[in-house]
């Protein structure tokens, strides 16, 4: 008898039909014979080869190395006619293995020229509605002339050849620069700083009516492109849009402005005594022993009085960095300044504010704060913030990064009344551009390839310190609310991956080649890695491998491969699907629940039960089967339905007390409901199927699926559901949690959930 009942179950798990024999799957028709499309299948035609510069793990390989570009610069800044000249000595060492036969520098300001072809790049006709400043800019004036004027290119007084091509400039050498060896050589320029407020630009200067300009200064000097094992020379054009591709290295930095301009930058300022009043440098010693709050270095009230003069003398800011991928620095004589020191393990750091009295009372109240917390929330993420300092500058409508310093926006109305909107936009921006330290100025990405490397895993980690800073500021937000994060929740990427696919291109793109690039760089590469550590990896991995990947490339160039392998590596989580959905495609996340139905298990053969028996060559009556009857189905009793699994089937108590000794028995559950519960997915994106089950007495019960359940069948799977209680409803992602972006299908029964999908929908205005 037990012998035959083993031979049974047998033969059904042979043919693979255990219970509730179902169709076969629509699809595996299609797989056969065909090339590969499974969602599953690991990236290796995608991934680049590992190497021994970048090994399968997502590490530095062995003969993995970068070069590097040392920096003298000399400039002076002009406030009269807004110039600025310099003169600057490159040390570049060549670590590679290859003999380099010229050098490429960049020459970012060039796509200001007059007749730069930047100026032509788009052709989307004319808009509907433009900006007062566009219609002037483009149509009424002449086009601004900002490029570099290149006077000379030299070697210990002898010129070296070269060529310009737009943004780039090749540097011929005496002989080709050995493996091993570094090459000297000095470049003088000038060129005019264009005025940022009306000619959009990363770096420039801000006017205010009495004449008075605040500069935030940067790409100002010809800077070495990076030459590495992925690109070779990373010489593709600065259109605009794709940043920076820099290589690390020492910079000493002599600035001459006004002398009456507070200036600072990138790098130890080496003669503050030089530069500070007496009083400055006292308030500068409080501020480095201030560890809660911020200390005035100069004051509004001395910052207006300053601002009424206009010195005809100089002065030379003397600042040097280590290690670092560039340099700007911000002067004015306008400025306020407030500084604070913030613990690490290895040394203060001081965190800095500086900004006119048109920023107040909002930038003293919130802006060195926010530097604080993006140094300890992203070191928490990452590693320790290794440089001295972090300096968070007002310029108005500027958002931009550099080594130590950054360009903020964030200006209060004129009556100094500000709304939340600024309020949490210049939080928020500053947490932003701070962040940009870690991503990429020391996890040092190829910014003109990768924008979504710094933009998107920055603006990842930006989510995560401004719910930090809702946490330990609670009287900056609303009461019993969180931090209003702009991006990184599931539910605000939804109208994006959900829209017109012809406007939508996957996060692997060229920044300069795809359509809403804070979107594609920012928002959907944010909220997918947020979605990967909260749903599903879970923080304890995701936390381990995002550490790992920012400690293996801190100070190095890492490839998206190596961000890819790194996360797996650490985690022992496959997530090929997950970067192939979410990073190779346009896909969108859409589970639906389509189908319920109830079931209960019998002795009593049924029709269908004993033909699928004989099919498989087994007499029905020579077995000792359980037969499924599916409620209101063919053979469906009513008596049966709610009653106990062994009232309805006895022979499974008989094989329970052949097979279990009492005390297992009593551990035995006896469900008297069975659910076929069937899910689609009319999303491209595999994910995890979260569900809320509802039962008739009031309960819950959340259960997560893996995303493997998808892997032989990419458009519907059921699962079964057994239990002792009457299933009353199905919720699928109820805490939207996957950016799912149509919810009408997620429940059942389907039209009770209507109306929360209409006022989910409102929400998500953007
Ligand atoms: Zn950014």
């Amino acid at each position: 008898m037990k012998k035959l009942k083993y031979t049974f179950f047998t033969v059904l798990l042979l043919v693979g039909a255990t219970s509730f024999a179902q169709e076969e799957p629509a699809q595996e028709e299609k797989q056969s014979g065909h090339v590969n499309t499974n969602k599953f299948r690991q990236l290796y035609n995608e991934f680049a080869t590992p190497n021994q510069y970048r090994t399968a793990s997502g590490a530095p390989g062995p003969a993995y190395y970068q070069n590097e570009a040392d920096y003298e610069i000399k400039i002076e800044l002009n406030d009269e006619n807004q110039t600025i000249s310099g003169y600057e000595t490159i040390t570049y060492i060549n670590n590679s293995p290859d003999k380099l036969e010229y050098l490429w520098v960049q020459l970012d300001q060039n796509i200001r020229t007059k007749d730069s072809p930047a100026r032509e790049k788009d052709g989307s006709g004319m808009a509907p509605v433009i900006q007062p400043g566009s219609v002037v800019s483009s149509y009424m004036t002449e086009p601004f002339d900002g490029g570099f004027n290149i006077t000379e290119v030299s070697k210990d007084g002898q010129e070296l050849p070269h060529m310009i091509n737009f943004t780039m400039m090749r540097v011929e050498m005496p002989e080709a620069l050995e493996p091993g060896d570094e090459f000297e050589f000095s470049i003088r320029w000038n060129y005019n700083i264009p005025e940022h407020t009306v000619d959009r630009a990363r770096s420039g200067y801000e006017s205010f009516p009495d004449g008075n300009k605040n500069y935030v200064i940067a790409q100002f000097f010809p800077r070495m492109c990076v030459y590495n094992d992925v690109e070779g020379w990373q010489n593709y054009q600065f259109w605009g849009n794709g940043e920076f591709a820099l290589p690390f290295g020492d910079y000493d930095v002599e600035i001459t402005v006004p002398a009456d301009h507070l200036l600072d930058g990138t790098g130890n300022l080496v003669n503050r005594k030089d530069v500070y009043s007496k009083e400055e440098m006292n308030r500068w010693e409080q501020a480095q022993k201030s560890y809660d709050k911020p200390v005035i270095i100069r004051t509004q009230a001395e910052a207006e009085q300053i601002e009424k003069g206009r010195s005809t003398e100089k002065k030379t800011w003397k600042l040097q960095a280590e290690n670092v991928r560039d340099f700007a620095f911000t002067t004015s004589r306008k400025y306020i300044m407030d500084a604070q020191a913030v613990k690490f393990p290895k040394g203060d750091v001081m965190a800095i504010s500086i900004y006119p009295k048109e920023g107040n009372p909002l930038w003293e109240e919130y802006s060195t704060k926010a530097v604080v917390q993006t140094l300890e929330s992203y070191s928490r993420m990452t590693f320790d913030y290794p440089y001295p300092k972090a300096i968070s500058v007002h310029g108005k409508n500027q958002g931009m990064e550099y080594p130590m310093i950054c360009w903020n926006y964030g200006r209060p109305n004129e009556d100094g009344t500000y709304s939340d909107r600024t309020k949490f936009g210049m939080i928020s921006v500053i947490i932003h551009e701070v962040g940009h330290n870690f991503f990429p100025m020391i996890v040092n990405s190829d910014e003109r390839q990768w924008g979504w490397m710094d933009e998107g895993i920055n603006t990842f980690v930006q989510y995560v310190a401004e719910q930090d800073f809702g946490e330990n500021y609670p009287e900056a937000i609303a009461p019993n609310s969180k931090y209003p994060s702009r991006r990184g929740e599931p539910s605000k990427i939804t109208d994006y991956m959900g829209g017109n696919q012809d406007f939508i291109s996957p996060i692997m793109s060229n920044p300069e080649n795809v359509y809403q690039l804070g979107n594609n760089a920012y928002g959907k590469p944010a909220t997918a890695l947020n979605i990967l550590r909260e749903t599903v990896m879970g923080r304890d991995l995701f936390d381990y491998s995002f550490k790992t990947y920012a400690q293996r490339w801190m100070f190095k160039h890492p490839t998206p491969e190596d961000f890819f392998r790194t996360m797996e590596d650490a985690s022992a989580v496959d997530l090929d699907w997950y970067w192939r959905g979410w990073f190779y495609t346009t896909e969108s996340v859409d589970i639906g629940v389509s189908e319920v139905k109830s079931y209960y298990l019998t002795n009593n053969p049924t029709t269908a039960g004993k033909e699928m028996l004989t099919r498989y060559g087994v007499d029905p009556s020579a077995v000792d089967a359980v037969y499924v009857v599916e409620e209101d189905g063919e053979d469906y009793d009513p008596a049966m339905k709610g009653k106990s699994i062994v009232e309805n089937a006895p022979n499974l108590q008989e094989f329970m007390m052949d097979n279990f000794t009492p005390a297992e028995r009593a551990k035995l559950k006896s469900p008297k409901h069975f659910y076929a519960v069937k899910f689609n997915k009319p999303g491209g994106i595999p994910m995890p199927i979260i569900v809320e089950y509802s039962y008739a007495d009031g309960t819950k019960e959340k259960v997560t699926y893996p995303v493997q359940v998808w892997r032989k069948n990419d458009a519907e799977v059921t699962k079964v559901l057994a239990t002792d209680k009457e299933l009353v409803g199905v919720m699928l992602d109820p805490d939207l949690e996957t950016a799912d972006v149509d919810v009408s299908n997620n429940s059942w029964p389907k039209a009770e959930e209507e109306s929360e999908f209409d006022s989910f929908k409102e929400g998500t205005q953007d």
